[in-house]
C-alpha cells in the first residue's frame, strides 16, 4: 500500500483512511482503478461515519470525542479563576484566598453551604442541557458529570453522598428520566462518592417554574420537597452535594437543601452545569 502525500497535515485517522483508500489501497474487488466523483463521494460518506469526533453541543467536527468545536467553546465561558463560593459565578478580580461571595449570594442568603457551576447558561450550554433534558442524548450525562466533578471538586469533602433534585413522578413519566440524576450518577461515579438518586422526593406536582419572577419561583417549591422516608438513614449527619442541571434563582436547590436539613443532613453543597447569571 503506498502511503500518498507524505506531507504537512496533521494527520488524523479518518484522513489517513481517506487518502490511503484513494489511491487505491482497500477498493473492495480490486476493480475500478479510477476514483470517480461518486467513488469520492462514497469515501466522504463513509469517512463521517468512522470519524468518531463530533461537537457534544452542535454535532460539528471536534478534537476529541464529547469534546467541543471552536465555536461553541469560545461560547461555553467556562467559569473558573476568582468564582462565588455559593453559586459559581465567575468574579472579577484575583483569589483573595478567602470564599468571596456575588451580590446575588449576599443579598438571598443561600441555605447551602458551598456551590459550583461548570459554564455560564449561553448557547452552548442551553443546547446541551436541553438535549439532556428532552432524552434526545442521554449520553451527554457523561462529559458533562465529568466536567461537573471537576468544578465540584473544590468543594467535595470525603463520605459525601450525592443526590439529584427530584422531580416529580408524572413529569418524570413523560420525560422518561430526570436528566439530574443521570448527571449526578456521573458526578458520584466519577468521585467515587455514594449515590442515592431518591435521597428526595416531590411531595406535590409544582407548575413549571418558567415565566415567574424571583419570589413566585421559591413561593411555587415551598414544601414541595421531601426527604424521601426510607432514605433517611442515609441524610442523618451526612454531608450532602445537590445536582441540578441548571442554576436560575436557585429555588429549586433551596428548597431541596432545606428538605435535607430537615431531613438531618450536617450539610449541603450543590453544583450545577450551568449558572444563569445575575438578572436571568
Ligand atoms: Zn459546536
Ligand atoms: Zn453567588
Amino acid at each position: 500500500m503506498r502511503q500518498g502525500g507524505e506531507a504537512e497535515a496533521p494527520a488524523s485517522a479518518a484522513t489517513d483512511w481517506l487518502r490511503r483508500n484513494r489511491d487505491g489501497g482497500a477498493r473492495p474487488g480490486g476493480a475500478a482503478p479510477r476514483p470517480g466523483r461518486a467513488l469520492r463521494r462514497a469515501l466522504g460518506a463513509a469517512v463521517r461515519l468512522v470519524y468518531p469526533a463530533a461537537c457534544a453541543a452542535c454535532g460539528a467536527a471536534a478534537d476529541a470525542e464529547f469534546g467541543l468545536c471552536p465555536a461553541c467553546w469560545r461560547d461555553a465561558g467556562f467559569l473558573g479563576g476568582l468564582v462565588c463560593d455559593a453559586c459559581g459565578t465567575g468574579l472579577p478580580g484575583t483569589d483573595p484566598g478567602e470564599p468571596v461571595l456575588c451580590d446575588d449570594c449576599l443579598a438571598l442568603d443561600r441555605p447551602w453551604a458551598r456551590g459550583r457551576a461548570v459554564m455560564d447558561y449561553g448557547a452552548t450550554a442551553r443546547r446541551m442541557v436541553l438535549a439532556l433534558k428532552h432524552g434526545d442524548r442521554l449520553e451527554l450525562a457523561r462529559p458533562m458529570g465529568d466536567w461537573m466533578a471537576q468544578a465540584a471538586a473544590p468543594i467535595l469533602v470525603p463520605g459525601m453522598v450525592v443526590a439529584p433534585v427530584p422531580l416529580h413522578w408524572l413529569r418524570l413519566l413523560r420525560r422518561r428520566s430526570n436528566q439530574a440524576a443521570l448527571l449526578s450518577a456521573r458526578i458520584a461515579h466519577r468521585a467515587g462518592l455514594e449515590h442515592v438518586p431518591d435521597l428526595l422526593i416531590r411531595a406535590r406536582r409544582t407548575p413549571s417554574q418558567d415565566g415567574r419572577d424571583r419570589q413566585g419561583r421559591f413561593e411555587n417549591l415551598a414544601g414541595a420537597i421531601r426527604p424521601h422516608p426510607r432514605r433517611r438513614a442515609r441524610i442523618a449527619g451526612r454531608h450532602v452535594l445537590r445536582v441540578d442541571d441548571v442554576l436560575t434563582s436557585g429555588a429549586t436547590l433551596a428548597a431541596a437543601t432545606e428538605a435535607c436539613l430537615q431531613g438531618g443532613a450536617a450539610a449541603v453543597s450543590v453544583v450545577a452545569f450551568a449558572r444563569v447569571a445575575k438578572g436571568g
